[in-house]
């Protein structure tokens, strides 16, 4: 199957608990009517952009806290995607699950309304990263809902760590990162805490006591060099994997390929154009199709595929782009030399320290930018 002509469903979930002190994206507190709103006004929209000229191979659950929805919930809206949209025979349905919103039961149905991948937002396994973060669930938690998701019947888990907090020791991630690798999981996602504008973080100035650069760098390779003594190959700057299990949804973003975005906030790329829905839950439940506004009226162009190829362990073919072929072979070997960039068979990579200056090298190799400190 061509994957160009192929389609991902994001569904995103605006609604938490409690806001993590950390978080930018849109979310708001729920009640089970606002719920049942929400689902009516996911359903209308998914029979909105109905599409069943293409494969729909992937379809993620985000948000927000999607485990607030019930299973069946999560059940209505897979059926009402098999009804509007070619779900290929063996789909990837990823739900991204909060430690405290699940129990054994309530997994088994997820798994039975035809979830069949569990993104769980562990973040840190020290009790005092968690308090910090603002996260409502303990390090053991975290651990019982992995365990749980596992003996559900998932074999297809992830989980989110993050990395470089305020007073985080190479002890305590070593800490964190060793145990979480040691569940039964196939895939981490390994973010390095950035503090976005609009956060309590922000406001409290947490960006004045992250760890420097070199600090940062040197966690991140740390972590890098744990989730590859115990197996799982890094196949993009901040994600790695075991079995092959790379997440093929995130995929799509990192390989431009077309996806619909459905629910406040959430973003889509569809037949050339990125757009993204008005952040706002009333105007997404009473309005007939969500409001949307456009974000790029050109994607895709060759900059972006590069930039966005590059993050991949896998690279940037050169042979996809002559016209860009010469250019870029004649900028590269000097980081080559440096170890910051591998060339075979005509595809250009960033090697694990390459990654670490990857948006630097990235602006050299591909926007002709040479006015950046390289470090
Ligand atoms: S990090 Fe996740 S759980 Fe926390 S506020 Fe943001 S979306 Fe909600």
């Amino acid at each position: 199957m061509d994957e160009k002509n192929t389609l991902g469903i994001y569904i995103h979930v605006p609604f938490c608990l409690r806001k993590c002190r950390y978080c930018d994206f849109y979310s708001v507190g729920y009640s089970k009517k606002l719920l049942e709103l929400y689902v009516r006004a996911v359903v209308r929209n998914l029979k909105h952009y109905s599409d069943k000229s293409r494969v729909t191979d992937t379809v993620y659950f985000g948000g927000g806290t999607p485990s607030l929805l019930t299973p069946l919930q999560i059940a209505e809206i897979v059926s009402n995607i098999k009804k509007y949209y070619n779900l290929s025979d063996i789909p990837e349905i990823t739900l991204e699950v909060n430690p405290d919103t699940v129990n054994p039961q309530k997994l088994e149905n997820f798994l039975k309304a035809g979830v069949n991948r569990i993104s769980i937002g562990v973040q840190s396994l020290v009790a005092e990263e968690l308090e910090f973060l603002g996260r409502t669930h303990s390090p053991e938690k975290a651990v019982k809902a992995v365990l749980d998701v596992y003996s559900a019947g998932f074999v297809n888990i992830s989980c989110d760590i993050m990395i470089a907090l305020p007073n985080q020791t190479a002890e305590k991630l070593r800490y964190s990162a060793e145990k979480i690798c040691r569940l039964p999981i196939r895939h981490i996602s390994a973010y390095i805490l950035k503090v976005e504008e609009n956060t309590p973080f922000f406001s409290e100035n947490i960006q004045d006591i992250l760890p420097d650069d070199d600090v940062t760098a040197s966690f991140y390779t740390d972590m890098v060099d744990i989730f590859s003594s115990n197996g799982f190959s890094q196949y993009e700057i901040s994600n790695f994997s075991k079995n092959g299990s790379e997440s093929r949804h995130n995929c799509r973003y990192w390989k431009c390929l077309d996806y619909i975005g459905i629910g406040p906030s959430a973003h889509s790329c569809l037949n050339g154009k990125r757009f993204a829905v008005k952040p706002d839950i009333q105007d997404f439940i009473e309005s007939p199709v969500q409001n949307t506004f456009i974000t790029d009226e050109n994607p895709c162009t060759f900059e972006e595929i590069a930039m966005l190829r590059l993050r991949l362990a896998e690279g940037l073919c050169l042979d996809d782009f002559p016209e860009h072929k010469d250019d870029i072979l004649k900028k590269i070997p000097p980081y080559i030399r440096e170890g910051f960039v591998e060339l075979k068979n005509n595809t250009v990579s960033l090697t694990p320290k390459g990654f670490l200056v990857s948006n630097e090298l990235i602006s050299r190799i591909i926007f002709n930018n040479l006015n950046l400190i390289f470090i």
